[in-house]
This record gives structure tokens, sequence and C-alpha cells, in this order.
């Protein structure tokens, strides 16, 4: 599961920057690439650094100033919200190393601003002494596609299994933190089966989370004949409507409350 990746070095003049994202002031990302490595992460697409996008999943940049820059700006800018891994997972494996989202979230805490994570990485519980501290300022979210194990190694190979996302989302219930679930991308053919959108409603009323949702969203990277996906994007051009009318149908039968959403990376 877990893959080799090089990491190299980087500076960065900003650490916070504009969010258009709903509900987000602001975007926070320590680190460029994601060794979690999922074959439909559009973030590849937004990444400057050639060699980073084209090597997807293999080469990580740590903006090893990013806490310095972030003490200077948090200083001088208006409270609000920030999107921690809204490009790509500030969790991942390197996060274990160099805590450098660990560290800015102790920074923005610290000076009132509201923390909004999304991740895949179990490693956010390593910060549940901060989480539960600061649990007015924090929400977290998990994104978990699938409860089938074959299905995530197919479309996020280096990314923690789902039982383990679901175990960690449920500690995060346990511990009265703000939790929601990411179920997308929906790749029609992978997991937007009736069993897997039941199970996935099934766990937001288990933990009374809210249940955001995403179709895969095509790209020009998976219109060739060599991507993994190449083969579901006339599926998920033609099924989209239905997959999610299937979704909101089992929502108000279960009576969960569920938001289109735009996932990570
Ligand atoms: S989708 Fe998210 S977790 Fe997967 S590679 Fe992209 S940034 Fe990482």
């Amino acid at each position: 599961m877990f893959q080799e990746f090089k990491v190299m070095k980087t500076r960065c003049e900003t650490a916070l920057s504009r969010s258009g994202l709903p509900g987000l002031d602001y975007a926070l990302n320590p680190y460029v690439g994601c060794s979690h490595a999922c074959i439909y992460c559009y973030a590849r697409l937004y990444t400057r650094n050639r060699d980073v996008g084209s090597n997807w999943g293999r080469i990580i940049l740590v903006k090893e100033n990013i806490v310095d820059v972030l003490r200077r700006e948090v200083a001088k800018y208006p409270r609000g919200v920030v999107g921690i891994g809204t490009v790509t997972d500030a969790y991942q494996p390197v996060e274990a190393v160099y805590k450098l989202t660990r560290r800015s979230l102790e920074v923005l805490l610290r000076h009132g601003f509201h923390v909004s994570i999304q991740t895949k990485n179990p490693l956010v519980l390593r910060d549940m002494d901060l989480l539960v501290t600061h649990r007015d300022l924090v929400d977290v979210g998990f994104t978990i596609t699938t409860l089938d194990y074959r299905a995530s190694i197919q479309i996020e190979p280096h990314a923690p299994p789902p039982n383990a996302r679901l175990k960690a989302l449920e500690k995060l219930v346990e511990e009265n933190i703000a939790s929601w679930i990411f179920y997308g991308p929906i790749i029609p053919g992978i997991n937007s089966d009736p069993d897997t959108v039941r199970s996935m409603v099934d766990i937001a009323k288990k933990l009374n989370i809210v249940l955001y949702y995403d179709v895969l969203h095509v790209k020009s990277f998976m219109n060739t004949p060599t991507h993994p996906l190449y083969n579901y994007i006339e599926k998920t051009r033609r099924e989209r409507r239905r997959i999610m009318e299937l979704i909101e149908t089992e929502c108000r039968r279960q009576k969960v409350t569920c938001r289109t959403g735009f996932s990570e990376g």
C-alpha cells in the first residue's frame, strides 16, 4: 500500500491563500503533491511544478518555511475559516515526519481562526489534543469513496484503507469533534452501486453527520486510452444525474442531510 516517494524542500512566500470554496475564507496546503496518489486526483492540474504534476504521488515538496510565514500572516489578516488540505492531503505520510500541518494548526487555533480539515488519513488523530482543546474552532471531514478494499486499491492505491478511515471518523465523532463524510468522487462502475450508496448514507445516519458527495469530474488527463478511468468517462457523463438522484433519495429515506461538495485534490 505505502509507496516510495521523493521529498524535496521548497520555500513559500504565502501560507494562506484566498479560497473560492464554499464556506472557506482561506486555504492552507503545507505540501505540494500527495503520495496517496489517487488515480482521479485533480490536484495534479493545479501544481505549477511540472515534475510533481507528471509524477503524481512520487514527488512531494515540503514548504519548509510555511509556519514562519503563517505566523506573520495571522497577525495581520482578519480571522476567518481556513480549509486545510484543499489541494493536497495535509495528513499524507510525509506529515508524520515534518509536522507542518500540526504546527500550522497550533498557530491558527491560537489566533482564533476556524479550521476545516479534509483528509483520508487517520494521522489526523495524532492531533486530537489540539482538536479537543479547540473543539469550537474545528471541523474534520473524512473522504470515504467505498468500503470495498479492492475498489479502494483500484482508485486510491496508496491511501489508507476505507476501514481505517471509518474508524478514525468514528473516533472523531466519539470525541465530539464536528465531523462530516465526503463520498466522492463517485465513479459509475466502481463505487456508484446502490449498496455502496446505502452504506455511505448508513454511516452518516449512524454517526449523525452530514454527507457531502460529488460525482467524478472528467478531466483531460483521464481522457487517454491508457488512463485507468478512460473506460468510465462516457458512463460518468451519462449517469451523473441518475447517481445524484439515487443519493438524494436514500438520504431523504434515512433522513440524512446531504450536500453536493467538491473533493480535495
Ligand atoms: S485526491 Fe486527495 S488524497 Fe488523493 S492524491 Fe489527491 S490530494 Fe491526495
